[in-house]
């Protein structure tokens, strides 16, 4: 019978295998102020439903967790529409680039999920309910705040003034959006607390704190709070596994075989059911906008450990 290690000696293990990879991928320059991140960095944390929380290398460092913030306004997105959300997004893999114009259009304007920068606009749009923008935003970063059992957790200004600055393909999805009758706020508002939550500052070591409930059905095991159904939670954890990576998610799920979603800060957040939420950092990416090393961390972990939804 296969023996898995002890969680501390994996993720010690994961970090020196790493160490002749530091630097590999492309760092995001698409976003001025990511694009000056050391490529060579790299974090890991995992927290496990029985109360452990380890954490190598960078791991308690913040860096821009971008699009994993996604996960979190899905989930508030959730609590607050129940499935009339699913009328105005669905929940297909994409199969396209993450901020892919041509595939809006061929569905109308209505963002293939929620993990693709459309839908996640949708998600945005439906939080903030042509309401105010200052009111979302702090209401985002406050749940983050609370999943993470962390006050410090904030917004980087500069990152959201950077993407405000550049963010040219999604303004026009959201103005796509906007003309097809699927954004109901001003599209300068949604824009504007969509670019906040992805300059989220976390660490791996909050993050993972931050993604427990997803390993428990809604049930954040530490505290015992519930902060969304298990239906919800589960269906979460499947739009990950199908649609956290966009066009690469089926490599994801080959090879790491954990729901995950990436941001192009080089985040990666991973949700080992009833076992762990692990998150990684590594600014280089892949094609896809992945984490080059961050996710050959996340399959060695997975190996390590033999964690797998399969
Ligand atoms: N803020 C990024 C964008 O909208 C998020 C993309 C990502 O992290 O995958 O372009």
């Amino acid at each position: 019978m296969k023996t898995a290690l002890d969680l501390s000696e994996a993720i010690a293990v994961v970090h020196r295998d790493m160490q002749a990879h530091l630097g590999q991928g492309r760092v995001a320059d698409y976003i001025p102020a990511l694009a000056r991140v050391d490529p060579r960095r790299f974090g890991i944390a995992a927290a496990t439903c029985d109360g452990q929380l380890v954490c190598a290398g960078d791991g308690a460092e913040p860096f821009s967790v971008q699009s994993i913030s996604k996960v979190f306004t899905l989930t508030l997105a959730l609590e607050k529409l129940g499935a009339d959300l699913w009328r105005r997004v669905g929940r297909e893999p994409s199969g396209s680039r993450f901020n892919s114009m041509v595939r809006l259009e061929q569905e109308h304007g209505v963002p293939r999920n929620p993990l693709i920068n459309a839908g996640a606009l949708v998600v945005t749009d439906a939080l903030l309910d042509r309401g105010d923008t200052g009111t979302t935003i702090e209401g985002i970063a406050d749940f983050l705040r609370l999943r993470s059992e962390d006050p410090s957790v904030d917004i980087d200004q500069e990152v959201a003034r950077s993407e405000g600055d550049t963010g040219f393909l999604n303004a026009s999805l959201a103005n796509f959006l906007k003309a097809s009758n699927n954004l109901h706020s001003d599209v300068a508002d949604v824009l504007k607390v969509y670019f906040n939550q992805c300059a989220l500052r976390m660490s791996c070591s909050q993050l993972a704190r931050a993604g427990l409930y997803l390993t428990a059905d809604g049930l954040d095991p530490w505290t015992g709070e519930r902060v969304t159904t298990a239906v919800r939670a589960r269906r979460i954890n499947a739009i990950m596994m199908t649609c956290g990576h966009y066009d690469a998610s089926g490599e994801f799920a080959f090879r790491v075989g954990l729901p995950g979603k990436s941001g192009v800060g080089g985040g990666i957040l991973a949700i080992a059911p009833h076992r762990a939420a692990v998150a990684v950092w590594s600014p280089g990416l892949n094609a896809a906008g992945t984490s080059h090393v961050g996710s050959m961390a996340l399959e060695r972990l997975a190996q390590l450990m033999d964690w797998s939804v399969f």
